[in-house]
C-alpha cells in the first residue's frame, strides 16, 4: 500500500495537521510538532496530545503514515561545543514530542560542518548526537534525510548516510528519508525509468532499502547536480513525471510516507490524486 500526502500546516495546534491532511485527500502527512524557526516552545499538554490522537484515528492515520520533521535550527554536527549541545538538547526534545504523540519517526537533516570540521569528523559527531538522543528516548526512529549538498551540509552522498548509520549503535532506530529533489541536485539522476533504476540500485548497495522510512516527492527548479535546493511542483521541474511514475509503481516504496514538499500548496489535492492514480489506488 502506498501512503501519499504532504507536509501540512499545524498552525493552531498539532491536532490540526491530520485534519488538514484529510482535507486534501492525503493518506500520509508530515508536520512540525513545534515552531520550526524557534529553539523553545511550550510542552505538549495532555489535552493537545489526546486531540491529536483522536483526529489521527478519525482520519485513519496510523503512525506509519506520519513523518514529523524537526526544526531547521538544529545542527547535530555543529563544530562548536556550546552550539552542538544546544542542538542536541533540542533534538532530544523533538524526539520526546514525537514519543508523546505516539509517533514512530522523526525526520531531520544530518548537519553541517561550517568549514570548521572535516567531513568524517562531522559525520561521526552526527552519529554520536543520534546515539545520545536515542539513549534518552524510546520508540522513535531517527530518520536521516539526504540533502542537496548546499553550502557545508552533509548527507548528500549515499556513502555519507551509510557512514552515519554505521556509527549508530541501535540500528533498529535509525532510518533514511530520500528527497527526490535533493537526490537529483546532489548528482543522482532520476530522469526516466533507467536513471531511477540505477540510482535506487546504488542506494540499495550503499545504504539498503530496509533503512528507507520515508520519501519526499519534489521536482527540482534547479538542474541536475547543481547542489542547489529549490523544490518545484511535480512535472514542473527538471526531474519530470517519469520519476514519480516509477516510484509509485515500485513495491520498495510501499508502506512508508511519501510526502510532497512542493511549492504550490494549491496543487496538492491534484498532485495527490495523480500519485494515487499512478499507484493504482482510487482517488
Ligand atoms: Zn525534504
Ligand atoms: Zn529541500
Amino acid at each position: 500500500m502506498k501512503y501519499i500526502g504532504a507536509h501540512v500546516s499545524a498552525a493552531g495546534g498539532v491536532f490540526n495537521a491530520p485534519l488538514n491532511a484529510a482535507e486534501i485527500g492525503a493518506t500520509a502527512f508530515a508536520l512540525f510538532t513545534k515552531n520550526q524557526k524557534q529553539w523553545k516552545s511550550s510542552p505538549l499538554s495532555e489535552d493537545v496530545i489526546a486531540k491529536f490522537q483522536q483526529n489521527c484515528q478519525q482520519c485513519h492515520f496510523n503512525p506509519e503514515q506520519i513523518l514529523p520533521h524537526d526544526s531547521y535550527l538544529i545542527n547535530l554536527g555543529h563544530p562548536e561545543t556550546d552550539k552542538l549541545e544546544k542542538s542536541r538538547q533540542a533534538f532530544v526534545d523533538e524526539l520526546h514530542r514525537c514519543q508523546q504523540l505516539g509517533l514512530i519517526y522523526l525526520n531531520f537533516h544530518p548537519g553541517s560542518h561550517l568549514k570548521q570540521l572535516d567531513e568524517s569528523a562531522c559525520l561521526s559527531r552526527i552519529a554520536e548526537s543520534i546515539n545520545l538522543a536515542l539513549q534518552q528516548t524510546r520508540g522513535v526512529t531517527a530518520v536521516i534525510e539526504n540533502t542537496a549538498g548546499q553550502g557545508s551540509n552533509l548527507g548528500y552522498r549515499f556513502e555519507q548516510l551509510a557512514q552515519i548509520i554505521d556509527q549508530v549503535d541501535d540500528k533498529t532506530r535509525v532510518g533514511v528519508c530520500l528527497d527526490t529533489c535533493h537526490t537529483f541536485v546532489s548528482g543522482y539522476d532520476l530522469r526516466g525509468a533507467t536513471a531511477c533504476e540505477d540510482t535506487f540500485a546504488e542506494f540499495e548497495t550503499v545504504v539498503g532499502f530496509h533503512y528507507l522510512k520515508g520519501m519526499h516527492l519534489n521536482d527540482s527548479k534547479t538542474p541536475y547536480a547543481s547542489r542547489v535546493d529549490r523544490h518545484a511542483p511535480l512535472g514542473a521541474g527538471e526531474i519530470g513525471w517519469d520519476c514519480f511514475k516509477y516510484i509509485l509503481a515500485d513495491a520498495r516504496f510501499d508502506g512508508i510516507p511519501l510526502i510532497l514538499e512542493t511549492t504550490d500548496t494549491d496543487l496538492w489535492p491534484q498532485e495527490i490524486s495523480e500519485l494515487k492514480r499512478l499507484a493504482g489506488l482510487a482517488a
